[in-house]
């Protein structure tokens, strides 16, 4: 599995592998942080049964999607598991380019999703979602992959960039992919390796939220009200966890809803400790 450092050498690859991108022999790219776990990993096989011996991996801690208090100079790199992951799962080659590579001296552009990159994550992490699109932005332009490949876990920013690419016309396919949990519900992200003991044991609230309000909905329940007062309750019983949104909306444009009917996103952000968790489900 070759390593790549820089944005013409993704573009040379990408360019050699798609052969004949009209007929489904595209590439498809999987754009990840690193610290890569089970859920990154079954992006990645998802991609390489849909584009086998055609997916690229790019693994980048995007500075630009993070606030000036959060965890950027901490976030877990695990670089050399991470390949070695990456290459059992079907990666046929690694993006991992510095950040001046992706931000040249003096970089000054940016893509602002509009109204969407305010609402949930967005709202409180300002900026975060524009680092996001415009980071994704770059490596969809680079590599014209046919398929790129994102997780439900983080709904918000799929939301965000679907629109991004229909808006810009861009010539890729966003392939969702399923939550991939724990066995005991909690939801796999990079950062859970931040939770202690006991915070670990907290941070299942979220997770038994998502599955409280998914049996109001499977027993008829469909108003908003109820369904966010619900799950209220269930994180009223861990206090040590602070709530920031508790949100039922059109996943497309992430604003509320009244009531939930197929397709909708109920969405859950939580502080376990120092460490902001995300959960959700899709109704229907
Ligand atoms: P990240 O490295 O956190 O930026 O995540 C890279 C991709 O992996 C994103 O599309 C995430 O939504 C996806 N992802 C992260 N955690 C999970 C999970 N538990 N299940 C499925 N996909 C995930």
């Amino acid at each position: 599995m070759q390593i790549l450092g820089t944005v013409e050498e993704l573009r040379q690859w990408s360019r050699a592998h798609r052969c004949d991108r009209a007929n489904g022999a595209g590439m498809a790219l999987v754009p990840t942080m690193g610290a890569l776990h089970a859920g990154h990993a079954s992006l990645i096989r998802a991609a390489s049964e849909a584009r086998p011996g055609r997916v690229a991996v790019s693994i980048f801690v995007n500075p630009t999607q993070f606030g000036p208090n959060e965890d950027f100079a901490r976030y877990p790199r695990t670089f050399s598991a991470d390949c070695a992951l990456a290459e059992r799962e079907g990666a046929s080659v690694i993006f991992a380019p510095s950040v001046e590579e992706m931000y040249p001296a003096g970089a000054a552009t940016v893509v602002d999703v509009e109204a969407l990159s305010d609402r949930l994550d967005g709202a409180s992490r300002p900026g975060h979602f524009r680092g996001v699109a415009t980071v994704v932005a770059k490596l969809l332009i680079a590599a014209e992959p046919d398929l790129a490949f994102f997780g439900q876990k983080d709904a918000a920013q799929v939301a965000v960039l679907r629109r991004m690419v229909v808006d810009l016309r861009l010539d890729t396919k966003i392939v969702v992919c399923p939550i991939v949990r724990e066995p005991d519900g909690l939801a796999l992200s990079s950062r859970n390796v931040y939770l202690n003991a006991a915070e670990r044991k907290q941070a299942l609230v979220l997770s038994r939220a998502i599955d409280c309000v998914q049996k109001l909905v499977a027993s008829g329940e469909r108003r908003s009200v109820t369904l966010i007062e619900a799950a209220r309750t269930v994180f009223a019983e861990q206090p040590a966890v602070r709530v920031d949104y508790i949100e039922l909306v059109d996943w497309a444009t992430l604003w509320p809803v009244l009531s939930a009917t197929q397709g909708t996103l109920f969405a859950v952000a939580a502080w376990v400790g120092a460490t902001r968790l995300i959960d959700n489900t899709v109704i229907g």
